[in-house]
């Protein structure tokens, strides 16, 4: 059975989030497959050592920072190494991956200003697992996910 790499919000039993909130995935197929066995979860911003709940961060160009100003980068380029690891590791399909999120986001960024802008772009992690040859999809796209996953097992 191949695996899928997937943000740890998105899969629950586990507070990871900035805000402490949970956003578990409730579409049946996501469900399906976590039943089965088949989700690994990651939260690259936990496995770079940040706290929850936490400051939140946006991608400003090659750099990450908090709403406050720190510079948080290392602890997302270290989460994404982690992130890949675990994807390598496992030999994941693909990944679902939480959009918006400066580390998880594959669609949708928020755009630097913490105004609550969003742009076009990629979170740290899901940049890294792409160069490495993975596709992910966000939330949204679980019926897409689906189909691809179909297609392998066929
Ligand atoms: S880094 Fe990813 S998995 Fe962790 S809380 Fe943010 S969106 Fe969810």
């Amino acid at each position: 059975m191949r695996k899928i790499l997937v943000s740890q919000c998105l899969y629950g039993d586990r507070i990871v989030r900035y805000d402490g909130r949970e956003k578990t995935l409730t579409h049946p197929v996501f469900l399906k497959w976590k039943e089965e066995g088949r989700l690994i979860p990651v939260c690259p911003e936990v496995f770079g050592g940040l706290p929850v709940p936490r400051v939140d961060s946006q991608r400003r160009g090659n750099l990450v920072v908090t709403r406050d100003g720190r510079d948080v980068t290392k602890e997302y380029e270290a989460g994404a190494a982690e992130a890949l690891r675990l994807a390598r590791e496992h030999d994941v399909v693909f990944c679902v991956m939480k959009q918006g999120s400066p580390a998880c986001g594959s669609k949708l960024i928020h755009d630097g200003s913490f105004s609550g802008h969003k742009v076009p772009g990629e979170g740290v992690a899901v940049q890294l697992l792409r160069e490495a040859g993975y596709r992910v999809y966000g939330e949204e796209d679980i019926d897409e996910a689906a189909r691809e996953l179909a297609a392998i097992e066929l």
